[in-house]
């Protein structure tokens, strides 16, 4: 039988450094600024995080720019490449516990949770795109015989990665595996709620063999080192997963300053259709397993339950009951299903959407109130509401909480028009026995990622994105090489045929 972890011991030991890392060591922000770094847990400090700023910025894409040039990384076979990206996916699987402890700890999560999924699905994305790199082949294009045309894939150059707090590690994995895979240099502003498995990453990234200046963590605000390395004129492409506000501003910050390529993962308002043939059980099982999973901060959590008529009354009382399994709780403690919202902002931001959406006459069903507040730390019960229409705001808006809201449809085709009425096509779901109906559901519906009778299904080789405003680009799978890598044609001059 398995030791079960010590996490409370593991946590004991941690002593997170907030510093950020440029040019392969730790540095304290040009101009010695720092800012607090809070657990959510229990709302006490737990390191000072470096507050970089332009200049730090600029010195680490220097840097990046330097060591793309001389070639250092860029230059090295795919094969090298993929080794030294196997041994850091080797580290983090060594140093899992801390990872998954120093995550929990930054931004809330149960630990058994970051452990199982945060660090084993980070480290699975680095090992994935390392044996990737060197069994991609580029193309010879199909022109007459007086010609050789080579189009060929180049690293882009330096990346610029700004990431979530929701899936620290994660995010930062599915931005930095494909962009250092294929040869750039990385320059990356964690989210300053969640900086700590980043800034980690970078030195396991440099123990395992990444050279320095090759892969930057500068920490920051979003207004200062974000904006930074998104008007930078030397980054040549900003890979951002994020809010859509956040998101169209990266998009002008872009043409305000080099045009570089921004791809852009952004928010989600995702409906989960339930029709009157569906297995209901099922259906309010997977909708509440995913809603209030990772205390509902999930881009693509099914936050609109949009349900036929004849099984609404069933599948409402049933996510109500379900609610209950997740109830949050100690996130070091073994078991608990939910843990605590980011930080007070967030959770102020959620009881604020909760106290709108019972203004607007919809009916609580379930949770709806803070909780552990004992703790100093921010939690808020897993919440259904009921009896919510289309124009309400807990209908319209991301909320990134526990918070589900369920509608009501007359039928498929009213469904799929509620479903699609939506800035937001991240993800979708839908819900049948009858699998004619939820194909042709699926084809109506607009979304990056639809699952039928289904919603948790997740894994590296599938492409991952939205529609709309849940932005452009995807990341995973061998399609995030193309956000990486700038295309060139080389046409080669032949003569056609051998003279006499
Ligand atoms: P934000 O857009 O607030 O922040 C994302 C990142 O952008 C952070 O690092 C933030 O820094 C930075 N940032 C903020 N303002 C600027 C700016 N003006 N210029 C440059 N960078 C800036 O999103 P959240 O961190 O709140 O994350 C939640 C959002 O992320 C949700 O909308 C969620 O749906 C989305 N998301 C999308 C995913 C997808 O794959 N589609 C996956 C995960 C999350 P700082 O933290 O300092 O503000």
């Amino acid at each position: 039988m398995d030791t079960p972890i010590d996490w409370i011991a593991i946590a004991a030991r941690l002593n997170p450094d907030g510093r950020a890392f440029i040019g392969g060591r730790r540095v304290a922000a040009a101009d010695g600024a720092a800012f607090d770094c809070i657990s959510p847990i229990d709302g006490r400090k737990v390191a000072d995080l470096a507050r970089g700023r332009a200049a730090d910025i600029d010195l680490a894409v220097r840097g990046a720019r330097a060591a793309f040039e001389d070639g250092r990384w860029a230059h090295r076979p795919p094969r090298e490449r993929k080794q030294v990206l196997q041994r850091l996916a080797d580290l983090m699987r060594i140093h899992g516990d801390e990872l998954a402890a120093l995550e929990t700890l930054d931004m809330g999560k149960p630990v058994a949770l970051s452990r199982a999924v945060d660090v084993n699905s980070s480290a699975n994305c680095v090992r994935w795109y390392a044996e990737a790199v060197d069994k991609l082949y580029d193309e010879i294009a199909p022109t007459p015989r007086t010609a050789l045309a080579l189009i060929t894939r180049e690293p882009m150059g330096v990346v610029g990665a700004i990431v979530p707090w929701n899936y620290p590690m994660l995010m930062t994995c599915w931005k930095i595996a494909p962009a250092l895979a294929s040869g750039n240099s990385v320059v990356l502003k964690p989210s300053e709620k969640a900086s700590l498995t980043a800034l980690r990453l970078a030195e396991l990234a440099l123990e395992a063999g990444i050279p320095e200046d090759v892969f930057n963590v500068v920490p920051g605000y979003g207004h200062e080192a974000g904006q930074a390395l998104a008007l930078h004129n030397d980054v040549d492409c900003i890979g951002f997963t994020g809010s859509t506000r956040t998101g169209k501003a990266i998009v002008q910050y872009a043409g305000q300053s080099n045009l570089k390529r921004v791809f852009t993962e952004l928010g989600g308002k995702s409906p989960f259709v339930v029709l009157a043939d569906a297995d209901v059980e099922a259906a309010a099982r997977a909708c509440a397993g995913s809603i209030f999973y990772n205390q509902g901060e999930s881009c693509n959590a099914p936050s609109r339950a949009i349900v036929e008529k004849s099984v609404l009354g069933a599948f409402t009382e049933r996510v109500a009951a379900l609610a209950q399994n997740y109830q949050p709780g100690d996130p070091w403690a073994k078991g608990t299903a939910m843990g605590a919202i980011v930080d007070r902002t967030q959770l102020n931001t959620v009881l604020g959407y909760i106290a709108a959406g019972v203004d607007d006459g919809a009916q609580l069903v379930a949770g709806g109130t803070p909780a552990r507040e004992e703790t100093g730390g921010f939690y808020v019960t897993p919440t259904v509401f009921a009896g919510v229409t289309p124009e309400m705001k807990i209908a319209r808006e991301e909320i990134f909480g526990p918070v589900l809201s369920v509608l009501s449809a007359d039928h498929a085709a009213q469904a799929v028009a509620i479903a699609n009425a939506s800035r937001y096509g991240l993800a979708a779901s839908i819900w049948s026995r009858d699998i004619d109906r939820a194909l042709t559901v699926a084809r109506a519906l607009r979304a990056g990622t639809v699952h039928v009778n289904s919603y948790d299904d997740d894994d590296i080789t599938v492409p991952f994105g939205g529609y709309k405003e849940s932005g452009n680009g995807r990341d995973k799978s061998l399609h995030a090489f193309e956000k990486y890598t700038e295309l060139k044609t080389t046409w080669i001059r032949l003569p056609g045929g051998l003279a006499g």
